[in-house]
């Protein structure tokens, strides 16, 4: 499997950006995870073979690259590009985004081949499949509703957790599971910030490392994303004089399981 953390941005040289603003993760250049930086950062070759996205929460910077995404991709499509959220979630897209009035609703317009958005929904805890895997949403502690996830191939499977602050459950699941070869979680905040991670539902190295050490040592590898980029430096930082076994994954590179 084969995991690509999409940057926000480019720097002049056309490298990529550390600075990530717009959270999405593609897997295996087919299913993107939360479309933050989707149509600005995905190549040629993603944006033709992405056809299933999946959504862990409605906030602005996961769905950020989501109705660009679509109208990029219009009069290209032989079937709708699928969408897969909570109930919640797609009411959001529904009422908040492709309502006509901030985006048109692609969920009613079709090009000469039909349909090229649709609304799947899904339930926390119950998996699904999307894109040739298996995609099992576990509830996560954030501001409304909000789900990280295991999705897994034949092969192997990854945990990826959304945004989210202090969750017990998305840890046991990933223990109880035996497939898991790597977690991906956010730290968005310093320590120097606990109180506004805590109101916002996000992490910090402390709270993160409250989290990890329930993990037995032999635990999958743990990769950092979603810093925000004003506290990187800092946050980067805290994590290195730390304890834990965490990396800091890096926009752009691909990460293979
Ligand atoms: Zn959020």
């Amino acid at each position: 499997m084969k995991l690509q953390v999409m940057p926000s941005s480019f720097e002049s040289d056309g490298s990529a950006s550390l600075r990530q603003h717009l959270p999405c993760i593609v897997i295996d250049d087919r299913l993107a995870v939360d479309a933050g930086s989707l149509a600005f950062a995905c190549s040629d070759d993603q944006r033709t073979a992405i056809r299933d996205i999946v959504i862990s929460h409605a906030h602005l910077d996961h769905i950020a690259g989501l109705p660009s995404f679509v109208d990029d991709n219009f009069t290209s499509l032989d079937g709708p590009i699928r969408v897969h959220g909570t109930g919640e979630l797609l009411r959001a897209l529904s009422d908040h985004v492709f309502n006509d009035v901030i985006y048109p609703r692609f969920t009613e317009i079709e090009n000469d081949r039909g349909p090229v958005l649709e609304f799947i929904e899904f339930s926390i805890g119950r998996s699904f499949a999307a894109a040739g895997y298996e995609i099992q949403p576990i509830a996560v502690e954030h501001l409304g509703p909000s789900a990280g996830f295991i999705i897994s191939d034949e092969h192997t499977a990854v945990a990826i957790s959304g945004d989210m602050s202090a969750t017990d459950e998305f840890w046991s699941v990933v223990e109880d599971r035996d497939d898991v070869a790597a977690i991906f979680t956010e730290c968005s905040f310093p320590d120097a910030l606990a109180d506004l991670a805590l109101r916002s539902g996000h992490l910090t190295p402390a709270t993160l490392a409250g989290q990890i050490g329930r993990l037995p040592p032999d635990a999958p590898p743990v990769f950092v994303v979603n810093i925000k980029p004003m506290y990187r430096e800092s946050v980067v930082r805290e994590l290195a004089e730390s304890e834990m076994r965490v990396e800091v994954a890096l926009p752009g590179r691909i990460y293979e399981f």
